[in-house]
């Protein structure tokens, strides 16, 4: 398959002043979208249905043969998406040192679109797993991801996994660790312990779901380098505007576009992007063969979304941290929450795990995250913390801790809530709360559930962008009807 690949300069001249590399927005707004692409010269990208594209002789097209395999509403999502999780300048590299010329290469743009999140893990783990392999994975990973690793590509793909904790939160038993250099060296250790002679791939999400730890990706980059296998790494959570997993280290990005990518609730969509030329004609050889694509419409909607996707993931960002720093600087005091989980939350009493984790959370954000904060104001000790995503968790106090059964308290807050939805899902812009022990992780095994603890006690929140004053008010009232203090 050959696609055109014009470039954001498509249409001008280059002069010094196009040389310089747009920043997220904008490549957000115009990449893939650029009006040369379409006859009319429209500024939106045409949604384009046609099942099929007029040969003028036999395999002579314009890059279009039969709409699984290529789809220019479909092209236009994908070549902006692989702009913002940056496979676009990774593959222009990888193909230069291989001497290939970019515009004869098959496999198309470094991003690869699929029908859901799903979709793309199943692809990601057909095109890296093997037969017979082994896969080492996040402990606290997606549901569905680990439904497939199990109940899939277990016997499938004859695939083991095994699940290690990746974050600095749990200490070894006993252990005593302090210094950066050891709390590094606990997170090498148990995944060198994990690793075996037939293991293909790393799989880690960050922050996680739903206790919202972070896994440290470079670290994580450097053991996958050092033992020669692959590292994915699922950005649902962050979104590519806070967190850009190819630029420290990872071979392939996931993402369920259904969350943050689509913000709007109304479409499911998946994504895998790299900067691997071989991984690349993989995934592509997948996507075609598999065929789980997104139709045109789908892709038009991503395409519509991915233009605010900055000016979405910051406002979520800041109401989120207000929630999160009422709950620790009110709800706490008040007897009413036991704890909070905020990747970029400055707690009054911190442990080094957490603080460890904080800085973490800053580091890992994308140069173009920094940049917006700095001109916020806001530093990686900033009093309060700092805006890092849009997902908050707590453990609403019940009176019967770690209970695995009972929920009633959480029940009562979860349908007092008015503004928030009681829902799954997240990362649209109306705000969510759900009960993770019953909904999301409901078919999560109960032993390794407690061990992350996820009990009747954990709520998480997706906050949208609403008014942040109605947020905390609803918030607030919901907690005060169900905690009796
Ligand atoms: C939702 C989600 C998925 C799966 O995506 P779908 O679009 O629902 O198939 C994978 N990973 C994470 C972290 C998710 O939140």
């Amino acid at each position: 398959m050959t696609v055109p690949v014009p470039s954001l300069n498509n249409g001008h001249s280059s002069t010094a002043a196009t040389t310089r590399t747009p920043g997220f927005s904008t490549r957000a707004i115009h990449v893939g979208s650029e009006p040369e692409n379409s006859i009319s010269r429209g500024v939106n990208t045409p949604l384009d249905l046609s099942t099929t594209y007029k040969q003028d002789r036999v395999g002579v097209h314009a890059g279009f043969e039969y709409s699984r395999s290529a789809n220019p509403s479909r092209l236009a999502f994908e070549r902006a998406i692989a702009s913002l999780e940056g496979g676009d300048v990774l593959l222009s590299q990888a193909l230069k040192d291989e001497g290939i010329d970019e515009r004869e290469s098959e496999a198309g743009p470094p991003g690869v679109a699929f029908s859901s999140g799903s979709a793309a893990t199943a692809t990601v783990i057909q095109a890296l797993g093997g037969h017979g392999g082994h896969l080492v994975s996040v402990g606290d990973v997606y549901g569905g991801t680990s439904r497939y690793q199990l109940k899939m590509a277990g016997p499938l793909q004859g695939l083991e996994t095994t699940y290690v904790d990746m974050s600095y939160s749990t200490k070894p038993d006993g252990g005593k660790v302090e210094t950066e250099e050891e709390q590094d060296s606990v997170i090498v250790d148990r995944i060198e312990q994990a690793i075996r002679p037939e293991t293909k791939l790393i799989w880690i999400e960050t922050p996680t779901n739903p206790m919202l730890s972070l896994v440290p990706i470079a670290l994580v980059a450097s053991v996958a380098k050092k033992h020669n296998l692959y590292l994915v790494v699922d950005n649902t959570f962050a979104s590519p505007y806070l967190q850009q997993p190819l630029l420290l280290g990872a071979d392939i990005v996931v993402a369920s576009s259904t969350k943050y990518i689509g913000g709007h609730s109304d479409v499911v969509g998946g994504l895998a992007v790299t900067g691997n030329p071989a991984l690349l004609s993989k995934l592509r050889f997948i996507q075609n063969a598999g065929g789980a694509v997104p139709s045109p419409f789908d892709a038009y909607l991503l395409i519509r979304s991915l233009k605010t996707l900055a000016l979405r993931v910051r406002e979520h960002s800041r109401n989120a941290l207000a929630v999160a720093r009422w709950l620790e600087e009110k709800a706490i005091p008040a007897g009413l929450v036991r704890d909070v989980r905020y990747p970029g939350l400055k707690r009054a009493q911190e442990t080094p795990a957490q603080k460890r984790e904080r800085y973490l959370a800053w580091d890992q954000l994308s140069d173009e995250a920094k940049r917006w904060l700095a001109r916020e104001g806001f530093t990686r000790d900033s009093e309060g913390g700092f805006p890092a995503g849009g997902m908050v968790s707590f453990h609403i106090r019940s009176g019967s801790a770690q209970s695995q059964t009972e929920t009633s308290v959480a029940e009562t807050f979860l349908e007092t809530l008015r503004v928030f939805t009681l829902a799954e899902s997240l990362g649209g812009v109306e705000s969510l709360a759900e009960l993770p022990l019953k909904m999301t992780h409901g078919g999560v095994d109960p032993t390794h559930r407690a061990k992350l603890g996820i009990d009747g006690e954990l709520i998480r929140l997706s906050v949208g962008v609403e008014d942040v004053e109605d947020l905390l008010h609803d918030v607030e009232t919901a907690l005060k009807a169900a905690v009796k203090a």
